[in-house]
């Protein structure tokens, strides 16, 4: 704080052009800047737009901007558009402080986010690295939301190229085209350069898109979902090139959000936005025996998609094993924790278990924590009453084989 006990020790304080600062000036100087930022980004800072955070630790001195600790890694990364200073730790020039307080969040992101598309992923700082860095390099070193014509290559309804998509047999990642395209409502891949025939269409209206680096062992990672014959398909794809996969992640976005909006006329882009992608509420190992309870307890990879509970051998499997429905309390749909009392062939302790109106579901969790998450995610849709098309989509499971 103002150190007031060598503050108005020199009479000649304030005054211009008398000799030089004095190391008490300096530090009473130093703290002004410091109050003067801290309310700069109090008054200008959009808790709105973008990545938003409470507390500012660094400036981004180029952009006039305020930073949290995670976004000044990824700005420090991009040294030609941004040099960093720490609020707190670096000495502050008067005309830096001035430029500073001039701009804030608010004044550039009215500039550098002036037309972003409506269907473009903002990143969260809970995102993966490659969606927080593309956006600070879309922003404000590509600049694409101040000239919609750098938006084409998500932006245009059709995208072509190649992307390293997983093989199914033997877990190599192999070069193949792919299309995009908003007029024949799919995105659809070919197994050789020249085949006529794609090797699966997948229809934008059940597309879904959810970056997975840590699980596909890729910075890149992109999980591609899509429905046939009402069961979950899984792609897993990367691009060297982080713009490219991003570029990808938006354009199948925007596809989504033209179809919704022909799909729902009538409904605002707040409403729209949520169903363009969606991430996994939770993904990880439990232990699951089948439909009679007699069998040994087995462990398999397991994926919460809003309702669908999917499980996998193995957590890049192209297939889903089995997929549960999980429906509302209001249709007899209960989480409990812990297995009957008759329960045997399980090997974790920490068991749950799901009633349907058709069947009991058990599980077993490793630790406790894993147990929690796990009744808390599937929780969450329990609680939440079920949309009209949700019916239709429950009447599916129950009539599958
Ligand atoms: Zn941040």
């Amino acid at each position: 704080m103002f150190p007031t006990s060598s503050a108005g020790k020199s009479p000649m304080n304030g005054e211009k052009g008398f000799g030089k600062d004095t190391p008490s000036d300096r530090t009473i100087n130093q703290a002004r800047s410091i109050l003067v930022l801290r309310v700069t980004f109090a008054n200008r800072t959009s808790r709105t737009s973008g990545l938003s955070f409470s507390e500012p630790d660094w400036v981004s001195c180029t952009l006039g901007v305020f930073l949290c600790q995670g976004c000044s890694l990824i700005h420090r990364s991009i040294p030609h558009i941004s040099r960093l200073k720490s609020i707190q730790q670096d000495s502050w020039e008067t005309e830096e402080v001035q430029f500073i307080t001039s701009v804030g969040n608010a004044v550039a992101n009215a500039k550098y986010e002036q037309s972003v598309p409506p269907f473009y992923y903002r990143p969260t700082h809970s995102d993966c690295r490659v969606l927080r860095e593309q956006w600070v390099r879309a922003k404000y070193e590509r600049q694409e939301f101040m000239y919609i014509e750098k938006q084409e290559p998500y932006s245009a309804g059709y995208r072509e190229g190649f992307l390293w998509k997983r093989g199914r047999d033997n877990g190599q990642f192999l070069s193949r085209r792919f299309i995009l395209s908003e007029r024949e409502g799919a995105l659809k891949y070919f197994n050789k350069q020249d085949a006529r025939e794609p090797k699966a269409v997948m229809r934008i209206e059940t597309l879904n898109a959810t970056f997975q680096p840590a699980k596909i062992g890729n910075p890149c990672g992109l999980q591609i979902t899509y429905l046939k014959d009402n069961s979950t398909r899984n792609i897993f794809v990367y691009h060297e090139d982080s713009k490219e996969m991003v570029d990808w992640f938006n354009a199948i976005r925007a596809a989504r959000f033209h179809y919704h909006q022909v799909a729902f006329p009538g409904a605002s882009d707040t409403d729209l936005i949520p169903k363009l992608t969606r991430s996994f509420m939770k993904e990880g190992y439990m232990e699951k025996t089948g439909p009679k309870h007699t069998e040994g307890f087995k462990k398999r990879w397991f994926t919460m998609d809003d309702r669908r509970l999917m499980y996998f051998k193995d957590p890049l499997d192209a297939y889903a094993r089995g997929e549960v429905f999980i429906g509302s309390k209001e249709n007899s749909y209960k989480v409990l924790p812990g297995l009957p009392p008759s329960t045997q062939g399980y090997h974790w302790q920490h068991g749950i278990t799901i009633v349907t109106p058709d069947r009991k579901f058990l599980f077993a969790c490793e630790t406790e924590a894993e147990q929690k998450d796990w009744i808390a995610a599937f929780q969450r849709v329990v609680n939440r009453p079920m949309h009209p098309q949700e019916y239709a989509v429950e009447a599916h499971f129950k009539h599958k084989p």
